[in-house]
């Protein structure tokens, strides 16, 4: 839980008084445009930079008083997954160990997590020979050592090609199967993959904070359709179909409609009055990314 979170760097306010809590167990998205802010949230919660006001519960542990619990608590993968690329995975994950202050059992810890990020045919590799998908593998298990109960995930899947992307998402979804989440994208598409929850942050600010599919459908109040005629059409004529909010001309004889209603029904009948003929007709998905680009604007 963060409360009235903010982070001024010099005249830069990177947080504004930001708030949000987290049930036990949730996978949260934390989606915002680069610089919006999500990294240096993430700083605070992981107790890595202190915020200039507002305070913090983690696990029942105390932000500013009891750093050292909290980050007990916590597994953190940063931004862009700093490694030690001339160490090798496995003399990594045991420094990682001692780092999370494991003293006991440090080759069980290690193995376990291995085994759960499927990293056993490259644990023997130097870090530096393994691919960006096998890093993230060792970022995560660097961050699931200590057995955490939630884990702080920063552009996870940021820079994997499309197949790393899938294993990285599944993987995500295994680890954090028992834990609570959150994890930070700037990609929309990431957050409706995983998440259940989104929290999306613009310029320091909170401007959404629901269920995923509550903000899908906040989006889908509007139709967009597009369609192409063999000849030009006047725009007017188009609007007055029904609630129309806008047409554009996107093309030769192509325009796109928004509307409150889906009115391919009502443009087929103007096309067969007018002698047009509809070369193309269809329904735009409407989505989160249409939210998110209302929302940050
Ligand atoms: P995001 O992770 O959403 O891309 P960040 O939290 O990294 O955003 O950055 C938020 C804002 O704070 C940006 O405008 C960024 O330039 C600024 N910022 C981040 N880190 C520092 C820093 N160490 N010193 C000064 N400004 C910073
Ligand atoms: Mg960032």
């Amino acid at each position: 839980m963060l409360q009235n979170i903010t982070k001024i760097y010099g005249e830069q306010k990177a947080v504004d008084n930001v708030s949000f809590s987290i049930d036990k167990g949730e996978i949260v998205g934390f989606l915002g445009p680069n610089g919006a802010g999500k990294s240096t949230t993430m700083k605070i919660i992981t107790c890595f930079l202190p915020p200039t006001s507002g305070t913090g519960i983690i696990c029942g542990h105390d932000l500013d008083q009891e750093s050292i619990k909290v980050r007990e608590k916590i597994g953190y993968l940063p931004e862009h997954n700093p490694l030690y690329l001339d160490m090798y995975v496995k003399e990594y994950l045991h420094f990682a160990a001692g780092v999370a202050g494991i003293k006991n059992n440090i080759k069980s810890r290690v193995k376990s997590a291995v085994e759960r990020v499927g990293l056993e045919k490259e644990q023997k590799k130097k870090i530096g020979a393994l691919s960006k998908g096998y890093r993230q593998r060792v970022g995560l298990a660097q961050a699931i050592i200590h057995d955490p109960e939630v884990l702080i995930l920063d552009e996870p899947t940021s820079g994997l090609d499309p197949n790393q992307l899938v294993e990285i998402r599944n993987l995500i979804k295994e680890v954090g199967k028992d834990k609570t989440v959150l994890m930070s994208t700037h990609i929309m598409q990431e957050v409706q993959a995983m998440c259940n929850r989104t929290i999306i942050i613009n310029n320091g600010q909170i401007v959404a904070d629901d269920n995923t599919n509550n903000l899908k459908s906040n989006a889908a109040e509007k139709f967009v359709i597009k369609v192409e005629f063999d000849k030009s059409v006047d725009v007017e004529q188009l609007k007055s179909l029904g609630k129309v909010y806008d047409v554009l001309e996107i093309g030769q004889h192509i325009y796109q409609i928004t509307a409150e209603k889906d009115l391919r029904k009502e443009v087929s009948s103007f096309a067969n009055k007018n002698a047009l003929n509809i070369l193309t007709l269809q329904k735009e998905e409407q989505g989160l990314e249409d939210t998110f680009r209302d929302l940050t604007k």
